[in-house]
């Protein structure tokens, strides 16, 4: 589960999160709609520690990131996590983004087992079988020679979500996978994510794809002006009660 409380971000004096709360059960698909500017992405990079937080608290699987209560003269304290304690709380999450980002010289397997064997220090033979089954998963399980010049936006988008799947991460999240593909590609990515959800995986998706948030979502997340203006179940979309959640859905759909 991911547990946000009072979560702020400033950059300077510019203040981007204004007291984000979100809960995401496991195994449950949490959307996130909202215009641009509105804090999407920041929000997910504060999850995954790509940023700092200003002010509150997250809370992933019961750990709470990047810091932890210790006993200091009879108090309860909080301590900053050390760089090794960052990075086991990231392994448990996965992120996919908008921009694919695989390694150009390396093909479609070598990516994907990249960081099983240079981060997790497995077994190169372990991190092959591994990664041909995460490749299988997302359908690629013809490609793994292929550079990634040679696929389609497409099929890098499910590379990278395969590489994502390979460190075996307890939540995974999407921060606008399928805006920067051509039309005919999003339904392979989107196809993908939902035999993600299928299979129980815990997901955050920041999507400006409607119909895979009706369809597949559990939770419904509308941001703007760094808030949670509006939060429900699926059926939301169809019946918004805040008038800027109506304005945005007019536009986009
Ligand atoms: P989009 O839909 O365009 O991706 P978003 O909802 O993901 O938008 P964010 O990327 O979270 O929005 O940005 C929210 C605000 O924070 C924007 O005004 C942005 O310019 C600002 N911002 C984001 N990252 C930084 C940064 N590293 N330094 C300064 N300002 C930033
Ligand atoms: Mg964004």
């Amino acid at each position: 589960a991911i547990k946000a409380t009072g979560v702020h971000k400033a950059y300077g004096s510019l203040h981007v999160l204004k007291g984000v709360d979100l809960t995401v059960m496991p195994g449950t698909v949490t959307v996130i709609l909202g215009p641009s500017g509105s804090g999407k992405s920041t929000f997910l990079r504060l999850i995954n520690q790509l940023e700092t937080l200003t002010g509150g608290e997250i809370d992933v699987n019961g750990e709470m990131i990047g810091y932890k209560p210790v006993e200091r003269g009879g108090q309860r304290v909080l301590q900053t996590l050390n760089d090794k304690e960052v990075a086991a709380q990231r392994a448990k999450l996965g992120m996919v983004f908008q921009r694919f980002n695989l390694f150009p010289h390396m093909t479609a397997l070598e990516n994907v087992m990249e960081a099983p064997v240079h981060v997790k220090h497995v077994h190169k033979r372990e991190a092959r079988e591994l990664a041909v089954a995460e490749l299988q998963r997302v359908g690629l399980g013809d490609r793994l020679d292929y550079y990634p010049s040679q696929l389609s936006g497409g099929q890098q988008q499910r590379v990278a979500i395969a590489r994502a799947l390979a460190m075996k991460p307890e939540i995974m999240l999407f921060d606008e996978p399928t805006s920067a593909l051509d039309p005919e590609l999003v339904g392979e990515v989107l196809g993908v994510m939902r035999s993600l959800a299928q299979d129980g995986m815990t997901m955050v998706c920041v999507t400006h794809e409607i119909g895979f948030a009706r369809e597949v979502a559990d939770q419904v997340v509308f941001m703007d002006g760094g808030v949670v203006v509006e939060k429900g179940g699926p059926e939301i979309i169809a019946n918004p009660t805040e008038p800027r959640f109506k304005d945005f859905l007019r536009h986009v759909l």
